[in-house]
């Protein structure tokens, strides 16, 4: 049996920058990010909530996200920004990044799929989910983003085949979950600082380090129907995707549309 997480445990064994964080762990819980949303009037200040088991977990659009006690990480983590909403769009991609480089090491070799995924060996190995609100009141006004990611540890195979695709895992990660949930802590700590004070700019070379299809063909798809192909450039310093199609040059915004590889 898997360690059981503990908010001591991960608490403990983050640096500084995690420990200004309040850590909060639950044993069962629907979604961490409806949990934390329906909190965000009274937060003070950053929370990572994080659910041994999540039942309901969600990603984009109202698509599922599925996980098993013991089997994953599920968590969620509110943070407030001094940005005005719309200069948090490449947030989910600095996120991807945070991620990537945190589990790089622990020689997990991750890449990014543009918009929002962590891939490992073409699957993928993690889903961010990032929800953002305008909190009035008079003690704390400000955007806050609660920012929902599950990552895949060991699955058991009957929770990967209601999936229906191809997942990832990395079940020779031999370490104690609370020691990999610090160190996810402190990464994107020290990202979400980053992010804040400088934008995504900052973050657009170390995302195209990481992407997982550059110079490959990929289709850009809006609930099923193709709106771009072309070759995958890398991301520009708003996160927009670079694409080059025959037409030359375009350049993709996140909305909702979906990423496919294109078979050559
Ligand atoms: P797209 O591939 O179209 O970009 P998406 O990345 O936006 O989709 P998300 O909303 O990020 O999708 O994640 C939800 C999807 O992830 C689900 O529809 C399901 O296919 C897949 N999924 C659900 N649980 C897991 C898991 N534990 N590991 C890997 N994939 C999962």
């Amino acid at each position: 049996m898997a360690d059981l997480l503990s908010a001591q445990r991960i608490a403990a064994s983050s640096h500084p920058i995690g420990q200004q964080v309040a850590v909060e762990v639950v044993a069962e819980t629907g979604s961490t990010n409806a949990d934390l949303l329906a909190r965000l009037e009274s937060l003070t200040s950053a929370v990572l909530l994080v659910a041994e088991t999540q039942t309901a977990g969600r990603g984009r659009a109202g698509r599922a996200w599925h996980s098993a006690p013991g089997a994953a990480l599920t968590f969620s983590l509110a943070w407030k920004f001094s940005r005005p909403l719309k200069a948090l769009t490449g947030l989910p991609l600095a996120v991807g990044v945070a991620i990537a480089e945190t589990l790089s090491r622990f020689d997990v070799d991750a890449r990014l799929k543009w918009p929002n995924d962590v891939l490992r060996n073409g699957n993928k190995l993690a889903g961010i989910l990032i929800e953002t609100a305008s909190v009035k009141n008079a003690a704390h006004d400000g955007i806050w983003a609660v920012i929902g990611i599950g990552l895949n540890i060991a699955l058991p195979d009957s929770i990967a085949a209601r999936i229906g695709r191809p997942i990832a895992d990395m079940p020779a990660l031999q370490m104690d979950r609370n020691v990999l949930m610090a160190a996810l802590l402190d990464g994107l700590s020290e990202v979400l600082v980053q992010f804040d004070a400088a934008g995504f700019g900052a973050f657009a070379a170390r995302w195209n380090r990481l992407h997982a299809y550059a110079g490959q063909p990929v289709a850009i798809l809006d609930r099923g129907h193709v709106l771009h192909e072309g070759k995958a450039i890398g991301v520009d310093d708003s996160g927009r995707l670079l694409l080059e199609t025959v037409s030359g040059r375009v350049a993709i915004m996140a909305g909702d549309v979906s990423l496919r590889v294109v078979e050559g």
